[in-house]
Order: C-alpha cells, then structure tokens, then sequence
C-alpha cells in the first residue's frame, strides 16, 4: 500500500484535494489511482469507518467498470473543488463549470438526506449511501459545502511550497500567518533552499 498523504488541509474537503502532490507539477503523484487507493485514503482520512473498507473493495471487485467509473468521478470532483477554493481565494466567482458540477454532486448527495427527529427537534441527517461504491464522495461533498457557506474561507490558503505545492489548508493560527501545508515538509523543504541559496551566493 502506498503511503497516504498527510491531513494537514483542516477540512475533510481540503485533504481530498491534496491528494496530488505537488499539485503544479508535470510529474505529480497522484494518491487516487485506482478505486482501492480511494478507499484506502477514505479511511485513513476517516471519511468512512473501517469496517466499510472490505465491502467496498469486494463490491468494486465484482463491479470494475463501476470502479472505475466512481474514481473518474473523484479525481473530477477533486479537480472541481480545487478550481473552486481557489477562485475563493481570490475573492472571484467559482468557474461556472466547476460549480455545476459541485451542484450537481449535491444533488446526488443530498437525494440520500432526510429529515428525522429527535427529543431535541428535527435535524437534517445528510443520509450515507451505504454499501454504494460512491458513498466515499459524500462525505467530502459534505464537508466542501459545509466550508463555502460555514467558512472560514477567508483562511483558506494554498501553499506555496518548493516544487509547487500547492497544496490547501485552513489557517487556524491566531493572527492568520501559517504560510506552509506542513513546516516540516514545505517549510523545512524551503529553509533548506534559503540555506543552499544563501551558502551557493557565498561561494
Ligand atoms: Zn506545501
């Protein structure tokens, strides 16, 4: 199994699309790439519960087009939502395209919502689709909208890391000045260029 990429992003949402490391690379790595990679990144990012991981696999064994068809879905929803946080960065409208598609993915994930009630009130239970092979998008759909309406999208950052990173992430630092997905990956990566730069300009 390969390895899984960190969760540094802060929201279930912003782990998903980085799943491509770097992002603004001609050879990145792509972590999706194939429907048990999926799955594989959906637990160890608890977007599903363990327990679901055999079944799916099982199922996207038996069903490969479909497989297939699910991660082709992904990889676009991941490709959308990336396009989409960073027109919010830039204080700009998402790209009509990549807001359809969002639209349309809440469509699908909201078809499975109902609503029930509890002692406490009604509440709206966004439903799982369990035992579909898609089941692992809703929970990424979920947290993408949660994200665009809830916020902080005004801490949404991308990082600007040595061979183009770019990886998102959700500053929580108090005066908003996390720069780096992760400090000892980027950050450490660019202080050792500083370091390199500095120590080549003496030479
Ligand atoms: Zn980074």
């Amino acid at each position: 199994m390969t390895d899984m990429p960190e969760l540094v992003g802060g929201a279930l949402c912003l782990d998903f699309v980085n799943t491509v490391d770097p992002r603004h690379a001609a050879n990145r790595f792509d972590y999706l790439s194939e429907y048990r990679a999926l799955v594989a990144w959906a637990r160890h990012a608890g977007a599903i519960e363990a327990a679901a991981a055999p079944g799916l696999l099982r199922r996207a064994a038996r069903q490969p087009a479909a497989a297939r068809e699910v991660l082709r879905r992904s990889i676009r929803l991941r490709e959308v939502l990336y396009r989409i946080f960073a027109s919010a960065m830039a204080r700009r409208p998402p790209p009509r395209d990549a807001f359809d598609r969002l639209n349309h993915e809440l469509g699908w994930a909201i078809a499975a919502a109902r609503l029930t009630r509890s002692r406490a009130g009604f509440v709206l239970q966004w439903g799982d689709h369990r035992s579909r092979l898609d089941q692992v998008l809703l929970p990424v759909i979920r947290s993408a909208v949660d994200l665009l309406i809830d916020g902080p999208l005004d801490r949404v950052r991308e990082c600007p890391g040595p061979g183009n990173c770019g990886w998102l992430f959700i500053d929580l630092s108090k005066n908003g000045s996390r720069r780096w997905c992760d400090m000892r990956t980027c950050g450490n990566r660019a202080k050792a260029h500083r370091h390199y730069t500095r120590i080549r300009g003496r030479a």
